[in-house]
């Protein structure tokens, strides 16, 4: 490197300070961070670098002593340097060059050209500030910033800055603000909200903007945009731009979210929430909260009735004409009672068939009872004309319980509890018809509870007791068999009768356990009868879905010695009407063991001759009630003359029930009966009644 002094007639107060001695210049030169340079004006060539030139360049101290201005240049810039130079437009003004480094790449700077002496001769300064890096920078910088802005712009929600040093005007306002708020951007951006918005929407705005200056919080508010077309739901939140520099804030920054849609979609989600699907009606949810809120208000709770409503034969129609007829029929259902009912009249389906209905009544009215009476009536009246369903019309019934508030209960839990009693009620009755709630009701089912659990007691008491009822043949005049029917003794209600608990054991599922104890008893018991005397036991049909029903007959058997062929089975024809195969597989094996089968109470039920088919029962046990006026019914007569004739012809016994006189004994004998059993030839007695009334009888 050439290590001449540099020559203090550099003429720039810039660069140059007498006061610096020339050691000093020397160094500040050679040392300076940005690349220098001192070239020849006449040979272009280099005269000195200092050390961040060749740095820079990447050039060898030897190489930049053989080379000009110009070898530092592409080709294509040699023209314009040497006009510079001739123009002297290089000097005094900073130009932007294309300069080539040591390693070929072509790069962008900025030069400051000085025209100085340099050994005495006429020399040019340069310095040289790297462009490429500047420009990157920059580039980056605008690239960053339009990338805020885009952001800013297209960001899906609305942004707006005030300046609140600046009347509140609007330094940014994005285009969603526009979209959501309807004014553009252009128009509002250096305007105050008075100057955009109307006078009241103006003067919220600044209420909020001010509370949220002097507090320093976040404020979100909701309003109701009206534009043109509509009107849009939009959520601000606005809060203030804290200062870099801990002053007070300046800016005031609003995000505004169109809450619209989102609105809608709740709106939509409470309702779908709240209605039944295929009716639209309210359902079981709103009901309850329609009906919470209204008899939180005591004038209403006495002033409601509550109708549960039920349609008839739901299910048969369902099943046979199908769910889409079910379904079409719920919604006719709830047409008709829609367009029946008035404004203050609430409905809601709460399920499956069965619809709610709250109807106000006027309780100073004295006939108001009647009045809802009246209103039930006419609401099942509505079910009188059929409805379509699949093509073909239909006529489908209803049934109804009524309770009224506050006398049937004072809350809806109960209402409802004692309308379902009602209803159930109603349908025992008669189908079609409308009930009123009474105490009654609850009692028996209180009853009916109380029953079901004693029932468990009684079990491990012993409280049960079997009677037998004696069987006579119309050919022999002898006892053939006692028909053992169960009684309970209660320790406060005394001898309770099978018809009183039996239906509860039957839906508690009690029945198999009091059912296997009944057999094993009978079995016992008639050990100590004569040989030629059957025990006859009635089976629940229920006690056919238990899997050890053969087991327990077999043990009761063997447990008591009993010959299988003393043991009578008497079931009725609502074993075969369910689960039929496993039911007809079950009498057969039971058959199979030597038990005779009976099928009892013939004539009430389809009593279809096909399960006489199915199954080849030993005996039919006709019901009383065809007996109880053989005398007076020709239909009756008709019947048992059937049964006789049935009988023969399958090889049958028949047995008729309830004989209670000496009359339909005589002509259950003419018409050649087989068996009677009944009040006139031998009451339910106890076991050491029978044992004395079969020695009695025999001797
Ligand atoms: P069921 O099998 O038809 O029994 C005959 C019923 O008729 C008995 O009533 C008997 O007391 C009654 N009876 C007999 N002769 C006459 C008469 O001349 N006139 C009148 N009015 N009634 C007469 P009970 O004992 O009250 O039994 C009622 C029903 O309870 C039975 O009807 C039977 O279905 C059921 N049951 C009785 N014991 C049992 C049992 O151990 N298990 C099952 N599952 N059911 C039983
Ligand atoms: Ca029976
Ligand atoms: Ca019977």
């Amino acid at each position: 490197m050439t290590t001449a002094p540099l020559n203090s007639q550099i003429d720039s107060p810039l660069y140059f300070q007498p006061a610096l001695s020339e050691n000093d210049f020397r160094l500040l030169f050679t040392q300076h961070p940005i690349p220098m340079w001192l070239y020849d004006p006449i040979s272009l060539k280099f005269l000195l670098l200092n050390d961040a030139a060749f740095e820079f360049y990447g050039y060898t101290p030897e190489q930049m002593s053989r080379m000009t201005v110009l070898d530092i240049r592409p080709e294509s810039e040699h023209e314009r340097m040497i006009a510079a130079i001739h123009a002297e437009t290089d000097f005094g003004k900073p130009q932007i060059w294309k300069h080539l480094k040591a390693n070929g790449e072509t790069i962008e700077v900025i030069t400051y050209g000085r025209r100085t002496n340099f050994n005495d001769q006429p020399a040019i300064l340069a310095i040289i500030q790297d462009q490429t890096e500047i420009r990157k920078a920059r580039n980056e910088i605008s690239q960053t910033r339009s990338l805020l802005d885009s952001l800013i712009k297209n960001l899906p929600i609305g942004v707006f800055i005030k300046d609140m040093q600046d009347s509140g005007r609007y330094v940014l306002f994005n285009e969603t603000a526009s979209a959501i708020t309807g004014k553009e951007s252009a128009h509002v951006i250096g305007k105050a909200d008075h100057q955009v918005f109307s006078e009241e929407d103006a003067r919220n705005f600044i209420t909020q903007d001010q509370y949220v200056m002097e507090s320093d919080s976040v404020f979100t508010v909701e309003n109701e945009i009206p534009l043109r077309s509509h009107s849009r739901h939009v959520r601000v939140m606005k809060r203030t731009i804290p200062s870099q520099n801990g002053e007070k804030p300046r800016y005031l920054i609003g995000l505004m979210e169109d809450i619209t849609e989102e609105q809608a979609l709740q709106a939509h989600l409470t309702y779908t929430a709240m209605h039944d699907s295929l009716t639209n009606l309210p359902n079981r949810v709103y009901f309850s909260r329609h009906t919470t809120d209204l008899f939180s208000i005591k004038e209403a709770i006495q002033s409601h009735a509550l109708l549960f409503l039920d349609v008839d034969h739901f299910k048969h129609i369902n099943d046979s004409i199908g769910h889409a007829a079910g379904d079409a029929l719920l919604c006719q259902v709830a047409r008709r009672l829609s367009a029946f009912l008035k404004p203050q009249d609430f409905i809601a389906r709460l399920g499956g068939d069965e619809f709610a209905i709250i109807h106000p009544f006027d309780p100073e009215n004295p006939d108001h009872r009647q009045e809802i009476g009246h209103f039930a009536e006419e609401i099942t009246n509505l079910f009188s004309k059929p409805f379509h369903l699949d093509g073909s019309p239909e006529y489908v019934g209803c049934t109804i319980g009524v309770v009224i508030a506050p006398e049937d209960g004072e809350d809806i839990d109960t209402l409802l509890r004692n309308a379902d009693l009602a209803l159930y009620a109603a349908k025992a009755d008669r189908r079609g018809v409308y009930r009123f709630y009474e105490r009654s009701m609850r009692e028996a089912v209180e009853k009916r509870h109380r029953t079901a659990l004693e029932l468990h007691t009684a079990l491990q008491n012993n409280e049960f007791v079997l009677f037998y009822q004696p069987i006579f043949s119309l050919t022999t005049d002898l006892i053939t068999g006692c028909e053992a029917l169960l009684r309970w003794q209660h320790p406060t209600r005394g001898l309770v009768a099978p018809d009183d608990f039996i239906p509860i054991a039957e839906d508690t599922g009690i029945i198999s356990a009091i059912g296997a104890w009944v057999l094993r008893q009978a079995c016992q018991d008639a050990i100590s009868w004569p040989e030629k005397i059957k025990v006859s036991v009635n089976l629940s049909p229920v006690q056919f879905n238990s899997r050890n029903m053969l087991d327990m007959v077999k043990s009761a058997l063997e447990e008591s010695g009993l010959q299988a062929n003393r043991l009578e089975l008497e079931i009725t024809e609502t074993v075969l009407l369910s689960n039929t195969e496993h039911n007809t597989e079950l009498l057969f094996e039971l058959r199979n063991l030597g038990v005779s089968i009976a099928m009892d109470d013939f004539g009430t039920g389809y009593s279809s001759l096909n399960y006489l088919r199915t199954f080849p029962f030993d005996k039919i046990k006709i019901d009383r009630s065809f007996v109880s006026n053989i005398d007076n019914d020709k239909r009756n007569l008709a019947i048992i003359q059937a049964v006789v004739s049935l009988g023969s012809a399958f090889n049958i016994v028949t047995t008729a029930e309830g004989v209670e006189t000496q009359e339909q004994l005589t002509r259950l004998k003419d018409e050649q009966f087989g068996e009677v059993q009944g009040f006139f030839t031998g009451k339910p007695m106890s076991q050491r009644d029978v044992c004395d009334f079969i020695a009695g009888y025999d001797g």
